[in-house]
């Protein structure tokens, strides 16, 4: 459930809000409805970890195909 932090467009008051689906916010202090809806530094995000894959570990494996010891031996 997110919590928003706001503040009052009219007497300028933050708070934090936990918000459900279309609920109305009104200022703790004067009540009022009109408020601004600020990022919350509280939430985190639900899929932070979700990234594609790794390219930087893309790639041909180094050394070719003996692990890079071709040249110590003869094939
Ligand atoms: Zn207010």
């Amino acid at each position: 459930m997110p919590i928003y932090d706001y503040q009052c467009a009219e007497c300028g008051v933050e708070f934090e809000q936990l918000v459900r689906g279309g609920a109305k916010v009104a200022c703790p202090a004067c009540a009022a409805t009109k408020v601004e809806r600020r990022m919350s530094v509280t939430a985190r995000p639900a899929n932070g970890s979700a990234r594609g894959p790794d390219l930087s570990r893309l790639g041909p494996p180094p050394g070719g195909c003996c692990g890079g010891g071709c040249g110590s031996h003869s094939h």
